[in-house]
């Protein structure tokens, strides 16, 4: 590998929004016949008047930026126009904003800013036709530092940070995010290359224009700077134009925006998922695995509720593999996972788990509960009996008594800590019981008035 690599990251990453960044027209420009979805505002026609900023589109961008610990702007932040020709662009700017936060880092690469911004329309330059559907669209910019030195270290920052979209669900999981890359060598000059649509295709990309760069400067050659455009089948990268200054736009501040005070915007951030990655991690559990559970909050609950049964290890292969592996058999989305059956993999986990149930038996009830059967019965058959009700009560009591915390955030409304007491109660139990007589038995001692009796 070429000495003296420097690499950095500006990835545009479309969050999950209903409408436009300056207009109430649907941001999905996918499936749409052309211009469809356009108003004057992000036609850019003359007179329209922008409606403030997207909302959840600045959400999106503080959430991002906690989770990576930049630090948010203490001002409040400008809107800007930065100026270029081109037939995808109307109003001939691009509305651009002020970074909303600065600092931080991507899987420990410094990171340098994150604004929003909007995406400009699409030019078929063999047809000579515009598309301003996509004119618009929200977009959040991440920009790193270039701190990165190997193609390996791209991929792994961008996979960090699809983790981290996928975990927070704003991304839009039918867009891949659009990269541009800059990278230079041994103190050379800077080449961006542009527009790169997939983790593998940034590598690909790096991988060819270092060892380009190495070549030249072996050669007694000079890089220009320079933006290149990479094109996916050749895997090469072709000249586009010389690099603009930051001059060349002009950016000017938008005097049709106010600037956005980000004291007044309030977001909530779940835990941070790359600490849930190296607790899980410490417990044993496959990276791969925990990827895999972390980027799907719904897996992650149910992952959650099984390791209470069965420890870290266990879960995270029974929900990464076996339970991702019938979903995927049958191109089911993980919410098709309800409580219901929850309430029977629970079971099936912990006898498997206990040494009750042979593997072959295991995969035989799973593919029945996901066909909606009721699996108790022949579970109970191949490995033995259930506990009764006097146990289950006796159990739920010792759990209600230990479990404060679980039971004070139940009351506030949780479902997701009556889980974790059905998986506690399933253990002491040895799993032999049914989940709904679990959970029938902790609502009415949780929900009763007082210590009533199930009849
Ligand atoms: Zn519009």
């Amino acid at each position: 590998m070429a000495e003296g690599v420097k690499i950095g990251l500006e990835v545009h990453i479309y969050p999950r929004t209903v409408s436009k960044m300056y207009c109430s027209c649907s941001s999905d420009f996918l499936n749409a016949s052309p211009n469809s979805r356009i108003c004057p505002v992000c036609s850019g026609q003359p007179g329209s008047k922008p409606m403030p900023p997207n909302r959840r589109c600045i959400e999106a961008g503080l959430m991002i930026a906690a989770a990576l610990g930049m630090s948010a702007a203490g001002a409040p932040v400008r809107t800007l126009r930065k100026h270029y020709f081109y037939p995808d662009l109307p109003s001939n700017y691009q509305r651009t904003a002020e970074p909303m936060a600065t600092g931080g880092s991507l899987h420990g690469f410094a990171l340098g800013e994150i604004h929003w911004e909007e995406d400009p329309g699409q030019y078929d330059m063999a047809k000579g036709r515009v598309d301003l559907n996509r004119s618009g669209v929200p977009l959040l910019e991440l920009v790193t530092e270039p701190s990165m030195h190997r193609p390996q270290d791209a991929m792994d920052a961008l996979d960090d940070l699809l983790l981290l979209l996928q975990y927070l669900e704003i991304d839009r999981r039918e867009l891949p995010f659009k990269v541009d890359t800059n990278v230079s060598v041994a103190g050379g000059e800077r080449v961006e290359v542009k527009n790169i649509n997939s983790v593998n295709g940034v590598v690909r990309a790096l991988e060819f224009e270092i060892s380009r760069q190495s070549s030249l400067l072996e050669g007694g050659g000079r890089v220009e700077m320079e933006t290149r455009h990479f094109d996916e089948i050749g895997g090469r990268t072709v000249s586009m134009r010389y690099k603009e200054t930051s001059e060349g736009y002009r950016y000017m501040a938008d005097p049709d925006m106010l600037p956005v005070d980000l004291k007044s915007v309030s977001v909530s951030c779940p835990e941070n998922p790359f600490a849930i990655l190296a607790r899980m991690k410490d417990g044993g559990v496959r990276e791969e695995d925990a990827r895999v559970i972390i980027s799907d909050r719904r897996l992650l609950s149910v992952y959650d509720s099984a390791a209470a049964v069965t420890g870290a290890r266990f879960a995270s292969v029974f929900v990464a593999r076996d339970i991702v592996g019938e979903l995927n058999f049958r191109k089911l989305p993980s919410c098709f996972i309800d409580g219901t059956l929850i309430g029977q993999l629970l079971p099936l986990a912990s006898a498997v788990h206990g040494g009750r149930l042979s593997n072959s038996n295991a995969s035989k009830l799973l593919r029945s509960a996901f066909d909606g059967r009721d699996i108790a019965p022949e579970l109970a058959k191949m490995e033995g009996v259930f506990a009764g009700r006097d146990a289950i009560s006796a159990v739920a009591d010792e759990v209600i008594a230990s479990e404060k915390e679980a039971v004070a955030r139940y009351r506030k409304g949780s479902s997701g800590s009556l889980n974790f007491l059905v998986g506690l109660c399933m253990k002491k139990l040895g799993g032999k019981a049914k989940a709904g007589e679990i959970i029938a038995v902790l609502r009415s001692r949780l929900d009763g008035a007082g210590d009533q009796e199930m009849k």
